[in-house]
């Protein structure tokens, strides 16, 4: 579990950080919106944790911005405003939950299992990129007009790069989503199973290496 956290009080934003890795989330922190538009564009996270008074642009700015630039990531607004307007706004923004501070810290952990087992339910079923077709009920791929098939983990890996596309997806984020383990397995493992996977595309470009960070799958992506 990757999350991006956008705090502007270095305290607050140092205290979060060490208290979700101490839970064992993966946590990129950053102190501004632009920041965290940035990082959110080109890596994958699972969550966003936004403060909404931040220099330069507002959270719900980011929320907005976020938006504009197809970023589906959830988003829980966490706010010492705790008006009912505010909350009632930043939900309709779009953010899945509102934390009003100071919080609890264990209540806080129980409300980001609530949001990421909820989006851990398939928005999607089908993916189409080009002449490559993923159904992911039926646990079908088609790639150059021709049925492959596919081991559960060259499956998991197609479906992750997929969802994600344009994004890169790194060897820890690999390591824990396909292989359901905590810990960077190193390139290997990843890189073998990857290069089977590209010979079965009958396309050796289609799956893209991040020299030292990860992978990824560039086009553009028809979800079904
Ligand atoms: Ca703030």
């Amino acid at each position: 579990m990757k999350i991006l956290l956008v705090e502007d009080e270095p305290k607050l934003n140092a205290f979060v950080k060490k208290g979700l890795e101490q839970n064992g989330y993966t946590v990129d922190s950053v102190a501004n919106g632009s920041e965290a538009l940035s990082l959110a564009a080109s890596l994958a996270y699972d969550l966003i944790i936004l403060d909404l008074m931040l220099p330069g642009q507002t959270g719900f700015e980011v929320i907005d911005n976020l938006k504009d630039f197809d970023i589906k990531t959830p988003v829980i607004i966490m706010s010492a405003i705790n008006s009912a307007d505010r909350v009632i706004k930043g939900l309709d923004k779009g953010a899945v939950d509102y934390i009003k501070k100071p919080f609890d810290f264990g209540e806080f952990l129980a409300r980001i299992r609530a949001v990421t087992r909820r989006g851990t339910a398939r928005s999607f079923t089908s993916y189409k990129l080009g002449d490559l077709q993923m159904d992911l009920l039926a646990r079908k791929v088609i790639a150059k007009q021709k049925e492959i098939s596919l081991t559960k983990r060259e499956f998991s890996l197609l479906e992750l790069l997929l969802s994600n596309c344009n994004r890169v997806v790194t060897k820890t984020e690999i390591a824990e989503k396909v292989w359901e383990v905590n810990f960077d397995m190193g390139s290997n493992v990843i890189e073998v199973h990857l290069s089977q996977l590209r010979k079965k595309l009958a396309d050796e470009n289609i799956i893209q290496t991040k020299i030292g960070i990860g992978y990824y799958i560039e086009g553009e992506l028809i979800k079904g």
